[in-house]
């Protein structure tokens, strides 16, 4: 059987991704509960609101389980807008925000403004392909920690999508449009095992 990809469906734009994973031939699953995260095989923190997320990640627990199977090296993590900062060692923030700490990073939250300066745009994926991308909202990536992270994508220098191992982050949502060809690079990312 065919292992799923979770999407974290606590608060935020989870219905976005899954819809854009299954058009992408993913098996997924909604993931509200420890016991939901038992079978998954990755897991996508989509975009919402951050504090939000971070509350009901502790209520649920999932934030202890989230962390432990992530540094058991057991669960490939794209953390993207919220997801993103909820993934960070540093958030840069008026409200707290109850983070997991994933990754060695500093972000800022909502670093262009407010809903209506939001934008479009097309990134050069990793000189690969293009990937068409809303920012609401966004967060900034500031500063990766440590040369183990590649970045794969930038606006304006400053990078919007970087990997480091079993953990990918992005400060965008390329789930609203159709990008055939970064959804091939996430199943070949999800599902190779070194
Ligand atoms: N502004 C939101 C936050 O700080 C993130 C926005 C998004 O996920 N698109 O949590």
């Amino acid at each position: 059987m065919v292992k799923p990809i979770g999407v974290l469906s606590l608060q935020g734009d989870f219905a976005e991704h899954i819809t854009a994973l299954k058009s992408a031939s993913f098996e997924c699953k909604e993931v509200r509960s420890i016991k939901d995260l038992e079978s998954c095989f990755g897991l996508v923190i989509p975009g919402g609101e951050s504090t939000t997320i971070g509350k009901l990640l502790s209520l649920t627990g999932l934030n202890l389980e989230i962390k432990r199977r992530f540094k058991s090296g057991d669960l490939k993590i794209w953390g993207t807008c919220a997801g993103a900062i909820l993934c960070a060692s540093e958030v840069i923030s008026g409200n707290p925000v109850q983070s997991l700490n994933l990754g060695d990073y500093s972000i800022t939250r909502n670093a262009y403004g407010n809903q209506l300066d939001g934008f479009e745009t097309m990134l050069d994926f990793n000189e690969e392909f293009k990937v068409e991308c809303a920012f609401i909202r966004a967060p900034q990536i500031e500063d990766l920690g440590g040369e183990n992270w590649k970045v794969l994508a930038r606006h304006n220098e400053k990078p919007v999508f970087a990997i480091n191992e079993n953990l990918l982050i992005s400060t965008c949502h390329p789930e609203l449009y159709e990008n055939v060809e970064f959804y091939e690079w996430l199943k070949k990312w999800f599902f190779e095992r070194s």
